[in-house]
């Protein structure tokens, strides 16, 4: 009967904040394959307040949606997201989440913050403006969002275009409506 009193008072006395921590959200399978370019090593906790949706393809040869060919790409131009997401929806960690990746350019974040690519996480879906990303790129992409979300104080989840109006157009053919339902299904059945 004690032990129930107390209990209860322990219930009692839960902050009410416990109900909205943020529950840990399993990280999906990753295929790491970590760049010596594109980046910026950090050696510390940073601070991670927006995701960057991206949309990237082969331009050198034939085969656009060649991950080897697109990963080319980048280091021609010394650049590099956190991960990249090819047709099949296979998750490449290209850069460590701690570090600085060259990703976001030029650009601005909606409260202000112009030095983005320090406070963000990218992320490249391989497809070209004349298609769209496969379900499998959408069911891997919420996954990958749930998890981040889950471990940073993440504000915006936005696309290139949107933080680098008329300099960027990217992600092409993206289904915002289509993401968010998966996101939301994801953080509901995990
Ligand atoms: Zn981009």
């Amino acid at each position: 009967m004690m032990i129930n009193t107390f209990i209860a008072l322990l219930l009692f006395m839960a902050p009410p904040q416990a109900k909205t921590t943020k529950a840990p959200f399993p990280e999906p399978k990753i295929i790491n394959h970590l760049l010596s370019w594109g980046y910026t090593a950090v050696d510390h906790p940073r601070k991670v307040e927006a995701i960057i949706i991206h949309s990237s393809y082969n331009a050198l040869t034939a085969d656009s949606f060649s991950v080897a060919g697109v990963i080319r790409e980048y280091k021609e131009y010394g650049v590099s997201p956190h991960y990249l997401i090819s047709r099949d929806g296979t998750i490449y960690r290209l850069v460590r989440n701690r570090n600085i990746a060259y990703q976001a350019g030029k650009s601005r974040l909606p409260n202000g913050v112009t030095d983005v690519n320090a406070v963000s996480i990218g992320i490249e879906l391989i497809n070209t403006p004349h298609d769209s990303p496969t379900e499998a790129q959408y069911k891997s992409l919420s996954s990958l969002v749930a998890w981040l979300e889950s471990k940073y104080p993440v504000k915006y989840v936005l696309g290139h275009k949107d933080i680098a109006p008329g300099r960027k157009t990217d992600p092409w053919n993206f289904d915002w409506r289509k993401f968010d339902r998966m996101l939301k299904e994801q953080k509901r059945t995990k």
